[in-house]
Parts: C-alpha cells; sequence; structure tokens
C-alpha cells in the first residue's frame, strides 16, 4: 500500500514538475462575479499543456520513477486527458508509453494520445475492466502502472495547480473543485489546509455520477455504473482508497449539477471570457452559477480543470441560447 501524500509531497512535486508543466493564469471576470455576488478566482488549467491538469500528475509521477523504469516505459488507462498527459510527459522524459482507452472516448482525445506517440489499446468502456487490462499489461511488459488518480505522485501533482493559485491569490474562503476519482480534490485539499486555513473546500460531481457525494456524505467508498453525462472527465465509478480518505478528512461537502448547468457555464465562458471549457471543466463554475454552493460576499477560487472538447461537439452543445 502505497503512502498518502501530505503537503509537502505537493511541494516537491511543484519543485519537480517546473519548466515542464505551465503555471497557469487566474482569470476573473466582472460578469461573473455581478451574477454570482462573489469574487471568483478562475484557476485556467484548460490552457495547461496538453488542456489539462492532469498533465501535472503524470509529469510528476513520471519524474519520480527511477531511471530504469522510465527507460522500460509505463501504461495508463484513462478516458482521455490522464492519456494525452501520460503521452506527452512520457515523450519529454524519455520513456515509452501504452495507454489503454475507452472506444467512445472523443476522438480528439484519441487522436491526441496517438499523435504524442503513444501506442492505444481500445477496450469497452461498458463492458470490460480496464484496471485488469491495465495491470496485464504492466505485468507483461515490466511498465509502471500509472493510475490517473489513486496514486501519491498523481495526487501530489494535481495539488499544484490549487498551490498556485492560492499563492496569486492569497487566503480564500472557499475552493471549488470538480471530482471525478479524487486525485484533483484531494490534492487541493492538502494546499487549502496548508496555505489557506479556514478555506471551505467543495467537490462538485456531475448529478448522473453522485459516487463521491454518497461516499462522502456516508464515510464509505460508494461504487456505481458507469454514469451517464457530458462530463466524461467524472465517469469515474468510486473514489480511490487513497483519495477518499484525504477528501473525507479535509473537504467541507460534496454537491452536484446538471448537465444543463455545465452547458450554461460553458457557454458563458465562450461568450464572456472567450475561453473553451471542457464540460468537466466547468463542474466548479457551475456550483457557484446554480447556487449549489453559495458563494455571495465570498473569495471563490474556482478550477477549470480542462479544455478538450471536439469543436464540432461544442459548438453543438452551446449553439441557441445566450449566456
Ligand atoms: C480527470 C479530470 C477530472 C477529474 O479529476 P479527478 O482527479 O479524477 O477527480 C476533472 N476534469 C477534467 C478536465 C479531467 O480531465
Amino acid at each position: 500500500m502505497l503512502n498518502a501524500p501530505d503537503y509537502a509531497a505537493v511541494v516537491r512535486a511543484a519543485e519537480r514538475i517546473a519548466g515542464m508543466a505551465h503555471r497557469t493564469p487566474v482569470m476573473t471576470s466582472r460578469t461573473a462575479d455581478a451574477r454570482t455576488g462573489a469574487s471568483l478566482f478562475f484557476k485556467c488549467e484548460n490552457f495547461q499543456r496538453v488542456g489539462a491538469f492532469k498533465f501535472r500528475g503524470a509529469t510528476n509521477a513520471l519524474a519520480a520513477l527511477d531511471d530504469a523504469q522510465r527507460r522500460r516505459g509505463v501504461v495508463a488507462f484513462s478516458s482521455g486527458n490522464h492519456a494525452q498527459a501520460i503521452a506527452l510527459a512520457g515523450r519529454l522524459q524519455g520513456a515509452p508509453v501504452t495507454i489503454v482507452m475507452p472506444r467512445d472516448a472523443p476522438s480528439a482525445k484519441v487522436a491526441a494520445t496517438r499523435g504524442y506517440g503513444a501506442e492505444v489499446v481500445l477496450y469497452d468502456r461498458y463492458a470490460d475492466d480496464r484496471e485488469a487490462i491495465g495491470r496485464a499489461l504492466a505485468e507483461a511488459g515490466g511498465l509502471a502502472l500509472i493510475p490517473p488518480f489513486d496514486h501519491p505522485d498523481v495526487i501530489a501533482g494535481q495539488g499544484t495547480a490549487a498551490k498556485e493559485l492560492i499563492e496569486d491569490t492569497g487566503p480564500l474562503d472557499l475552493l471549488l473543485v470538480c471530482l471525478g476519482g479524487g486525485g484533483l480534490l484531494a490534492g487541493s485539499a492538502l494546499c487549502a489546509e496548508a496555505l489557506s486555513p479556514g478555506c471551505a473546500v467543495y467537490g462538485v460531481e456531475p448529478e448522473a455520477g453522485n459516487d463521491g457525494q454518497r461516499s462522502f456524505r456516508s464515510g464509505e467508498i460508494v461504487s456505481i455504473a458507469v454514469p451517464r453525462t457530458l462530463a466524461d472527465g467524472a465517469q469515474t465509478q468510486a473514489l480511490g482508497r487513497l483519495t477518499f480518505p484525504i477528501i473525507r478528512r479535509l473537504v467541507t461537502d460534496v454537491v452536484t449539477v446538471s448537465d444543463a448547468a455545465l452547458v450554461d457555464a460553458m457557454r458563458f465562458f465562450a461568450e464572456r471570457m472567450r475561453m473553451v471549457v471542457e464540460p468537466t471543466g466547468c463542474l466548479a463554475a457551475a456550483a457557484a452559477f446554480t447556487g449549489a454552493v453559495d458563494v455571495r460576499g465570498k473569495r471563490v477560487g474556482v478550477v477549470l480543470s480542462g479544455g478538450n472538447v471536439d469543436l464540432a461537439r461544442f459548438a453543438e452543445l452551446i449553439g441557441g441560447g445566450t449566456a
């Protein structure tokens, strides 16, 4: 069993990934503030390399391997952004990469992963066990398996986004973070505890896949069937053995938002801030916009986790209506 990461691990991760990952901008919007009655600080991981925060955890996890293992290579299973992240991190650090991806992943994500030089193995999201496939490939090839969230170096790497955010904004009252398997939320919560004591941290999930909320409130990890939601980066079935205890200890609550609220937020970012944010990337913002978390009068960090969405799909989703 690997040890749970702490804030010191996030600080080490920040040192390892410096020069490889971008320090992404923190953006504000007077329109968003007027709409919510809060001061919102958007951490724009849609501008991270490969278009999502996953590059942070991937880069840290690969950098933490010993040289011989890195040369043998790594394998990862992912619904998309983790795949691209490991693929690019592998190319930059000289590690051969094999990626196990769902057959129905957005074509832009599959193409980008192959474009970074990774070998892609496809599986059926609704029938196959991707973890078993990943483990078998790892054993056969002596590869290191880098999971998308439940790994100390991945959690610590993801936490560097919140570290940068709070360094840039100063103390926050609230921090809103999307929740899939909980790597980003757990890493963010470690940073909030260390850098902004008293900051309430909320996880935000799609309504259709509220396993995290049920787990958080019941104290036991709840598993669900693959949820059908626009938020493809949060179609996880359960929190991790490492992420769950950190989330239980440090997070205030987990709330949910509808797919319609995600589309509204996507439209807002496109129309008002000229940014493409993918549906999963809008979870935290949608919680502020809908009032799922009461942000009025508060200084609020909002992590926009990624921007990878097929443009045709994006146009189809936001076409019609105005923000
Ligand atoms: C992976 C991902 C998430 C969920 O992150 P977890 O660490 O699994 O909770 C959210 N948004 C985007 C864009 C992602 O790629």
